[in-house]
């Protein structure tokens, strides 16, 4: 008489299944689908014995029994379903020795399913390669299952394994972790039986977003309201509940190696790097240095930068004929090429330092200490790094929020990245605030000034907080958070992965924002330098009279100078942008703005840091962004015609902080949104929402105050 024993292959993915299932079978393999799927399905045949035959099933792997994808879900509905032709008698289960604990989180789960189940601890060559060693019979006794280490790609100990398949048939389970801590009661509820197994099918149900219309899951969810019962908080008792017997067997089943020494070196480390204080502490303190570098270290080529193409631009305008495309090419293309140039430096710094800080093995520490700090707010502990780079640059801190896994947390960080103060918003802040607070003014030991500019940092980053936290309550994600309690070791940086990585952002930069912002500036450009044919005339005629009725003594060299900046600031009051501050002047007059800082509103579009030179126009004063001086006299003497009181009120110039401080003028952040969310839509939404946050903020401080 033949008895047919059939065993199901479980494991994660890559852990060596389809290498076990080749050894154990050889050539006597069946490829089909499993019912109702296009998933494959492997089905070998081996003799054990003249009585006895193998038969094997190669599932797909998962990473746990919340399945996420078609090809986990099929692994799970073969395990939960008794009735199922291909329910296995007996789970092997596939452990990489090489990342036990992570490994054996499913097979937990798998064994509270009530199959009976035998663990293969494959990879034990890596394992080994990598200092690991474990007492397998400690190990059987912690977790309580029979354990058989493998080397599933040179065959060893497969002989073994046949062995014990013919011997020893584990027929009970082993539990880990109870369902009924859930509460007996609920369970009643999900199914009639208490069965865990259903138990496990409604809450995968639950948390299953596509599903969450069916008939089925609302009234799921109707249980679990009734019972308050979080499947979320749930699932995070579970696997940490998991975890803890994991870690506790483990721990004491792990032999003393040479790596374990330098592992106990890592753990002293990690105990000051990942300390509840003195962890915050240092990585502020890091943050802090780098943020310091980022700024001075980019000063220099930054001004580079900027010379650079100040010596260029003259060259070109002087070279080519005046003329229109003499004025395109220096005003508008050159110009936003500039634009986007300058911030590279700042990009490349900064990312020097998260490169490095990454590949020593740093940066998984932060995520781990920040994170009770930011899961208040939607966000995990990497959005931290992202959040701070954002006071530099947003475009290269949204490229690295690649770096969190999930997808919501991450939409989240870069929703919220551009209310950080960037240092585009440093000149406008630096303009406006000086208005009011002479750069000397002091308050004890404090430059007033510079509490200020604190205090408009601060708002951008509660702003940010608090913003996440809106954004939380409408992005639902069903995607889970797993502890990852492994943390990597340390190691030296290597150069080749900084290079490659400061190459890859650099590149992405340039070529992804570079194109939407040279486009805009055109575009900006376009609409400052021309307008409607009958007003531009009118302007071009006045000043031709003006300087036809100048007798020729008057014409000193001064005086032309200055009645050229008069003609371009008219020039600019006449153009399509003028035309368009004036249009919103009726939209923006409640912030305290007139049609002169709309202007400005238009061409900070491409860019927040065009506002002083905007307004340099505007006030016809000559000299650069550093010469703020006379800019700042220009806009003190503004009179509104009407009031005839002063155009900039401290009201006035608080509702422009702000507006800066919240709205989103920068189309290369736009643009990298766009390109790092593979959508319009949450560049769209960031964009409306941000402007609607601005809009108010100004609105209501112009309102109370002004
Ligand atoms: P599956 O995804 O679980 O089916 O895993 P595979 O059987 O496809 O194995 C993944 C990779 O690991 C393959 O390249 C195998 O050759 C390799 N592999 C499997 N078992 C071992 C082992 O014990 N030691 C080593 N070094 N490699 C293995
Ligand atoms: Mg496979």
């Amino acid at each position: 008489m033949e008895r047919i024993i059939t065993v199901a292959l479980v494991g994660n993915p890559n852990c060596g299944k389809t290498s076990l299932f080749n050894a154990l079978t050889g050539l006597n393999q069946k490829v089909s689908n499993f019912p109702g799927t296009t998933v494959e399905k492997k089905i070998g045949e081996a003799k054990l014995s003249d009585t006895v035959k193998l038969q094997l099933i190669d599932l797909p792997g998962t990473y746990s029994l919340y399945p996420k994808s078609a090809d986990e879900l099929v692994t799970y509905e073969i395990l939960r379903n008794k009735s199922e032709t291909n329910y296995p008698d007996l789970v092997i289960f596939i452990a990489d020795a090489s990342n036990l604990k992570r490994n054996l989180l499913l097979y937990t789960q798998v064994s509270d399913l009530g199959v009976p189940a035998i663990i293969a601890l494959n990879m034990m060559d890596v394992a080994e390669r990598r200092g690991i060693a474990y007492d397998i019979h400690k190990l059987e006794q912690e977790l309580g299952v029979r354990i058989l280490p493998i080397n599933a790609r040179n065959k060893h100990g497969i002989d073994e394994l046949k062995n014990e398949l013919l011997t020893n048939l584990p027929e009970v389970h082993k539990e880990y972790f109870s369902l009924e801590n859930v509460s007996k009661d609920l369970l009643n509820q999900l199914s009639k039986a208490t069965d865990k197994r259903n138990a496990y099918a409604a809450l995968q149900y639950a948390i299953n977003a596509k599903d969450l219309l069916s008939e089925k899951s609302v009234r799921l969810k109707a249980i679990f309201d009734a019972h308050a019962f979080d499947v979320r908080r749930f699932l995070e008792e579970e696997v940490f509940a998991r975890y803890h017997i994991i870690d506790t067997a483990v721990k004491a089943a792990r032999l003393k190696t040479q790596d374990n020494l330098k592992k106990s070196l890592t753990r002293k480390v990690d105990a000051i790097l990942t300390h509840r204080f003195y962890g915050i502490g240092i990585f502020l303190a890091l943050m802090f240095l780098i943020f310091q570098a980022v700024f001075s270290w980019s000063t220099y080529p930054m001004d580079l930068v900027e010379m650079g193409f100040a010596a260029l631009s003259t060259y070109v305008q002087n070279t080519l004929p005046a003329g229109v495309l003499n004025d395109l090419l220096v005003q508008g293309i050159l110009a936003g090429l500039s634009g986007v140039i300058v911030f590279l430096p700042q990009i490349i710094v900064l990312f020097f330092f998260i490169a490095i800080l990454e590949d020593i093995g740093y940066m998984a520490r932060v995520g781990f200490i920040m994170d009770k700090v930011m899961r208040p707010f939607g966000m995990n502990g990497k959005s931290i790094v992202p959040l701070i780079g954002g006071m530099a640059c947003a475009v290269p801190s949204i490229m690295a929020s690649r770096s969190i896994e999930n997808k919501r947390e991450r939409l989240i960080t870069i929703l919220v990245i551009p209310l950080m103060s960037c240092s585009a918003r440093l000149p406008v802040y630096t303009l406006l605030i000086s208005l009011f607070i002479p750069d000397t003014a002091v308050f004890g030991p404090f430059n007033i000034h510079g509490l200020v500019l604190m205090f408009m940092y601060l708002v951008g980053f509660v702003a940010a907080l608090l913003s996440a936290w809106i954004f939380k309550q409408f992005i639902k994600s069903n995607q889970q958070n797993y502890f990852l309690m492994e943390l990597p070791g340390y190691k030296m940086p290597l150069a080749s992965n900084i290079l490659i990585t400061l190459y890859e952002k650099a590149g992405a930069f340039v070529l992804g924002a570079g194109k939407i912002i040279i486009a805009v500036s055109v575009v900006l450009w376009v609409l400052a330098s021309t307008g409607p044919k009958d007003k531009m005339d009118a302007v071009s005629l006045k000043y031709k009279n003006l300087m036809e009725q100048m007798n020729e003594a008057e014409q000193n060299e001064a005086l032309i100078e200055g009645l050229s900046l008069q003609q371009n600031a008219d020039f600019l009051e006449a153009s399509y942008a003028g035309q368009f501050g004036k249009f919103i002047e009726p939209a923006i007059l409640p912030l305290g703005f007139d049609w002169k800082i709309g202007i400005s509103l238009l061409t900070s579009l491409a860019a927040r840091e065009v506002f002083v030179g905007t307004m340099s126009t505007i006030y016809s004063v000559s000299g650069s962004d550093d010469d703020l001086d006379s800019i700042r006299e220009a806009m003190l003497k503004e009179k509104n015609p009407v009031t005839n009181k002063p155009t900039y009120s401290l009201a006035t110039v608080f509702s422009l902080l702000l507006f800066y401080a919240f709205a989103l003028q920068c189309m290369s952040t736009v643009a990298i949104v766009k390109k790092e969310t593979a959508s319009a839509k949450w560049a769209i939404i960031q964009f409306v929402y941000l402007t609607v946050l601005a809009y108010g903020s100004s609105l209501i401080v112009y309102q109370v105050f002004g």
